[in-house]
């Protein structure tokens, strides 16, 4: 039937439900047999080469010879009043180089330090914005901006709901972690204690014979600020390439922007590739210009920016989206047509009825149509008490080797737009036990088409899911 075909395409839909336009010539091409799969990204990458811009290709055609390392950028994360935005400034306040002026920088969403890392001067970006929600956010968006996560855990509070929320976002991002052990200048710290509960989140410290590093400090006092950095670049260097080439147009992505009364639209951006060099005429999502300025963190003005350095902009025509990207283009009048094209793209988007995501009884329809093989939960319960026994149960489900059960995310609360967030990027089911979504949660739900699932007894969950395992089960022939 219809919706089986529409399921092949990568289109969730029910009997009842309305397609967009771009759905009925894909079905129209399918029944001719001809397959075309439209997704956003597609739709802008396509939108893109149309203006002769491919930027997959491009990154694939990179000459080794003129790639150069770049500074890792890094997000701190962790659980509230753990000391983030504290170790933010204490960093800050260490960079070696700036010193002298104190160290006092604006914010403008990211700033770079240098340090010095076995007797060579290396930078190092942060991203200012601490936790895990601008980051899941931008990475709904389809950009990854962060390379490696700083998690803070207070020594003496230990593991809480949120460390395991952000320490779940970053590997479902696949994303290093370095743990920094904060306050230990507290009395009551146990920096051991940390380590230990760590072990249970697959986060083994290397003095207990696993690969992550954990470094004592106190953002108060900035006792280890020096050898977390290290941590960081040793970590960077061991498992990342972080390479690129500084001699083309940049492309980078928008990490925060506002209307400022008496400079118009002022945008930070986060170079990732090329230099951008006042003049440029760029283009970051639907905000089009020429550079007319750019500022570093000290707002001091710059000329040029290379990979991985953050630099507000001035001259965009309106305010782009944190998680946007931004490229160089030929001329002005090319960087307009694609931000007039981009935003027609998303009056239709909008005008469209909301895509549907999985539900569990989509699972059990495409199992039979042998289409999907792994089921993406997210848990959330009141209690973690419950949130571990759901989470045992299901893992204990027998299923056929085809069919897997993968839960990417769990914690304590209420279910946060964070949440639906990763389950828009994932695909995933969120099932609440004892818990519900807040209004933005429950909103974005709704506009994205997850699928959210409540329960006030372990047991009806299990059966439910493992209904639907099983049904997913594909036929033996
Ligand atoms: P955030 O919510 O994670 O950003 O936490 P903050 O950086 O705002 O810190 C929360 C509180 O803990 C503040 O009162 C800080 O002064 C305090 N704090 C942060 N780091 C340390 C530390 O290393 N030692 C001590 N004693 N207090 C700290």
């Amino acid at each position: 039937n219809l919706v089986t075909v529409l399921f092949q395409l990568g289109e969730m839909a029910t009997a009842t439900e309305s397609l967009d336009d771009a759905t009925f010539g894909i079905l129209g091409e399918e029944l001719g047999y001809k397959i075309e799969i439209v997704s956003p990204e597609d739709e802008d990458k396509e939108l893109l080469e149309g203006f002769g811009v491919d930027l997959e290709q491009e990154l694939a055609d990179e000459d080794d010879e003129l790639l150069q390392a770049r500074p890792p950028i890094v997000t701190v994360m962790g659980h509230v009043d753990h000391g983030k935005t504290r170790l933010l400034d204490a960093i800050r306040k260490s960079n070696v180089i700036a010193g002298e002026a104190g160290g006092i920088t604006q914010h403008i969403g990211a700033y770079q330090i240098w340090t010095d890392h076995e007797e060579i001067d290396r930078a190092i970006t942060f991203i200012d914005t601490p936790g895990h929600e601008a980051f899941t956010a931008m990475r709904a968006r389809g950009a990854q901006v962060t390379d490696l996560a700083i998690l803070v855990v207070a020594a003496d509070d230990g593991i809480m709901p949120q460390t395991v929320e952000a320490l779940n976002h970053a590997q479902a991002a696949g994303v290093p972690i370095v743990v920094a052990v904060n306050k230990v200048d507290k009395e009551g710290a146990n920096p051991a204690k940390v380590r230990q509960q760590l072990t249970e989140y697959g986060l083994v410290a290397e003095e207990y014979g696993g690969d992550t590093m954990f470094v004592d400090v106190s953002a108060l006092s900035g006792l280890g600020i020096h050898d977390l950095l290290d941590a960081v670049l040793l970590t960077a260097d061991a498992g990342l390439d972080l390479r690129a080439n500084p001699d083309k147009d940049a492309r980078g992505v928008a990490i925060e922007a506002n209307l400022d009364k008496g400079r118009g639209a002022v945008a930070t951006v986060l170079i990732q590739s090329g230099t951008l060099e006042v003049g440029d005429a760029i283009v970051a999502g639907t905000a089009y210009g020429k550079v007319r300025a750019m500022f570093d963190e000290n707002g001091d003005p710059v000329t040029e920016a290379d990979p991985s350095r953050p630099v507000q902009v001035l001259g965009l025509s309106s305010v782009p989206r944190a998680g946007d990207t931004f490229m160089v283009t030929e001329d002005d009048r090319t960087a307009r047509q694609i931000a007039e094209k981009r935003e027609a793209v998303q009056r239709n988007a909008l005008l469209a009825k909301g895509r549907k995501r999985i539900s569990l009884e989509d699972f059990t329809k495409a199992l039979e149509d042998g289409k999907v093989e792994t089921l993406n939960l997210i848990l959330k319960g009141d209690v973690s008490g419950a949130v571990e026994a759901l989470e045992e149960s299901l893992l204990k489900i027998e299923v056929d080797d085809s069919v897997q059960l993968r839960i990417i995310h769990r914690a304590v609360g209420a279910i946060t737009e964070s949440d639906v967030n990763l389950a828009t990027i994932d695909n995933a089911i969120i099932v609440g036990f004892n818990v519900r979504p807040d209004l933005k949660a429950r909103q974005a739900a709704q506009r994205e088409g997850v699928d959210v699932r409540f329960y006030s007894v372990i047991y009806a969950a299990i059966d439910e899911i493992e209904g639907s395992l099983k049904g997913m089960l594909k036929p033996e022939f």
